[in-house]
């Protein structure tokens, strides 16, 4: 046995997934193998790169151990609920525990149609497949919980989109695949005894110490509450935008999870979007905190039977948890900032300190990632401050700041002489640029050339590092580069 798979999922009742379907793809070929996740997980890298391994990575056969199923879930899709989605195109092969004793789920994407297909094809183009590879581990590098990308696998089949694209799956880990959605699923069939059992694994798998609490199920909700304030203030701190904040892809666990037109900001702009399907702007920058609130009541809905005997006392109980996602996400989202202009200590006035750095660089059309790197630089003085004042296209917007942020600074023990190591830590030099993803992708597609697929994985390896050999991946999207739109 080369995995060491325990499918904790597969003993729940036989109504939370279907049963795997076979379909097999012609010609597997590895494109990428992240053999330190491998490690991590027990799992032997030149297993995974033999034949047997290939063949389990396209799906197409599985070793023992492995129990294929399609996990059922539901969810709001841009507002509008939808009872049932489930895994279209997603097959989970098991869980491991790994070297750190923790249970992780290893997932194909792109594998094959399932019981949940509906009228998709169940595959993955290579596009989306390298994108959520080299974003998601992008994420992990940066320190913010996300599920990881274990292998991408080129099939060898045509998938067919607006055009026609080489196909491929991707293995994803994660610490599960437990979604909002997956207890909407259950709650919209009023399967009050599927919540509580769902609610009762995720306690175990995720949150054990709710189990103690007078209420457990309140005590799961709160934890959710806060791991997605935390989630969603460390996504803004690095201008991330997922994209498709619907209820099935918000997981419990509190991972950044279904990486579709994702995409980080290259100028700064509250009101971003790039999702070409996120036609009113639902999901654009700023919202981010509001939907992950809005989304959040939609699990205390479901989760209402289990809060409390009287359905009044649960609502009312729903109602004041979810008013309270504001606590936890501010104090996060603050941290967060205060990290990014390299301040230790907390003072009343920082939020308006910073505030006004946001929008004077809205204003000034500053980039979000080179100004804050640059900023690192301009804690030692003003004579640190060229490479700041050239990201904003008026400086005197960032030079009638900066007097206020110094004086702050001099504040701070040692007269913030600490602020550039925090800062460099908290502003990473590096993000997946949009224009750079796309780069990666049309040179896979165009002309299987993987190589700058793997430059850029490489670099995003150590975003806090200045690397002189990648600078050019640090550099902002010029006019005729930049990505407007982005596509799943
Ligand atoms: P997502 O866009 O990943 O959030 O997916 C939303 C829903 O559509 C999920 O139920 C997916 O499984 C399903 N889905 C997305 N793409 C496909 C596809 N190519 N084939 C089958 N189902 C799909
Ligand atoms: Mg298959
Ligand atoms: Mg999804």
């Amino acid at each position: 046995i080369h995995l060491p798979f325990d499918n904790s999922y597969a003993r729940l009742p036989q109504h939370f997934f279907a049963p795997f379907q076979a379909s097999e793809v012609p010609a597997p070929l590895l494109i990428a193998l992240n053999t330190r996740l491998a490690e991590e997980l027990g799992l032997d890298p030149d297993w995974l790169q033999s034949a047997d391994g290939l063949a389990m990575l396209a799906g197409n056969r599985f070793p023992d151990g492995a129990q294929p199923i399609a996990q059922a879930y539901a969810g709001h899709q841009f507002g509008n609920f939808v009872p049932q989605l489930g895994d279209g195109r997603a097959t989970l092969l098991g869980e491991v525990v790994d070297r750190h004793g923790k249970r992780r789920d290893i997932q194909l994407k792109g594998s094959g149609p399932t019981p949940f297909s509906r009228r998709g094809d169940g595959r993955a183009a290579i596009g989306p497949v390298l994108r959520e590879y080299i974003v998601s581990e992008a994420m992990a590098a940066m320190g913010i919980p996300t599920t990881r990308a274990l292998a991408a696998v080129s099939t060898g089949e045509p998938v067919y989109r607006e055009t026609v694209l080489p196909g491929a799956v991707l293995t994803r880990v994660a610490a599960s695949h437990i979604r909002v959605g997956t207890f909407q699923y259950f709650a919209a069939r009023s399967d009050e005894e599927g919540v509580k059992t769902l609610a009762d694994y995720v306690i175990q798998r995720h949150y054990p110490d709710a189990a103690e609490a007078e209420n457990p199920y309140r005590a799961l909700l709160q934890h959710v509450i806060t791991a997605q304030a935390l989630l969603v203030a460390r996504w803004m701190g690095v201008g991330f935008i997922h994209g498709v904040m619907n209820t099935d892809n918000m997981a419990i666990s509190g991972e950044t999870i279904d990486y579709g037109p994702c995409a980080f900001l290259d100028t700064y702009d509250p009101a971003k979007v790039f999702s070409s399907i996120d036609q009113f702007g639902r999901y654009a920058y700023a919202n981010q905190p509001g939907i992950a609130q809005w989304n959040l009541a939609r699990l205390a809905e479901a989760l209402l039977p289990l809060l409390h005997e009287d359905r009044d006392e649960s609502v009312k109980l729903a109602q004041e948890m979810i008013a309270g996602f504001r606590s936890p996400f501010e104090t996060a989202y603050m941290a967060v900032l205060r990290a990014k202009f390299g301040l230790k200590t907390e003072e009343n006035e920082d939020g308006d300190l910073m505030q006004d750095f946001l929008d004077r660089m809205a204003q000034g059309g500053a980039d979000f990632t080179r100004t804050f790197r640059a900023l690192v630089a301009a804690a030692a003085g003003p004579e640190g401050d060229r490479d700041v004042r050239a990201e904003f296209i008026d400086p005197m917007l960032f030079e009638t700041w900066a007097p206020r942020w110094r004086e702050r600074l001099s504040r701070e023990s040692g007269n913030g002489s600490g602020a550039a190591e925090i800062m460099r830590k908290a502003n990473p030099a590096l993000i997946p640029r949009n224009h750079r993803i796309e780069e990666a992708i049309q040179a896979a597609v165009n002309d299987a050339d993987f190589t700058p697929f793997r430059r850029l994985n490489e670099a995003l390896a150590k975003p806090f590092e200045d690397q002189p050999d990648y600078a050019d991946l640090a550099i902002a999207p010029m006019p005729d580069e930049r990505v407007t739109r982005t596509f799943c």
